[in-house]
């Protein structure tokens, strides 16, 4: 992880069309202080700066796609212990440029569309929009780096499983297919 400061910064507005059309790629840094979603997202930023690569151009179908990369360094609470830790957030984008809901439908599933209905369109939103869909639904330190005693947190799984196992079996009592099924088995005997 490297904290070295990346001297382009990428322009905030830019227009996806005219890019592709010219085969440019991005290689740069917009300020992390531009992606307010994303810092609502996290608890802080570790690093001023979202290391950001996006190449545009067409693919063998004509779609407009913007290829590339963008990380940076946040801090975030760890489910287990509740401390911030450092967390490296990095994704791969693979976006196709489109116009309009119906062109977005159309796309092949393994393009992101990305609807672009103006000229140009903010880089911060582009980059934040896939930074926040690669944030993972919770995050751990490594157990060694954990300020959780090991026991308490034994404990807390114990119980878990045990408000998992309840809410199994109320389910399954409030499930009117499980007492179909028992129907059926009665049927059948
Ligand atoms: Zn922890």
């Amino acid at each position: 992880m490297s904290k070295q400061h990346l001297p382009n910064r990428i322009k905030p507005m830019i227009d996806p069309r005219k890019l592709a059309v010219q085969g440019v790629t991005l290689d740069g840094y917009i300020p992390s202080k531009s992606a307010e979603r994303l810092r609502d997202a996290v608890l802080g930023y570790e690093d001023d700066q979202i290391k950001v690569t996006l190449q545009f151009g067409r693919d063998l179908e004509k779609h407009l796609t913007i290829t590339g990369h963008a990380e940076t360094s946040v801090s975030v609470q760890c489910q287990r212990c509740l401390q911030p830790m450092p967390y490296l957030l990095a994704t791969n984008i693979s976006l196709a440029v489109v116009r309009t809901e119906d062109a977005a439908r159309e796309l092949p599933s393994y393009l992101e569309p990305l609807i672009v209905t103006e000229e140009k369109v903010s880089t911060s939103h582009i980059v934040e929009e896939e930074l926040l869909l690669a944030m993972p639904l919770v995050m751990y330190h490594p157990s060694a780096d954990c300020q959780m005693d090991y026991k308490i947190s034994q404990n807390i799984e114990d119980n878990e499983n045990i408000s998992a196992l309840k809410t199994e079996k109320e389910t399954e009592k409030d499930n009117p297919f499980s007492i179909l099924e028992q129907l059926k088995g009665k049927l059948s005997e």
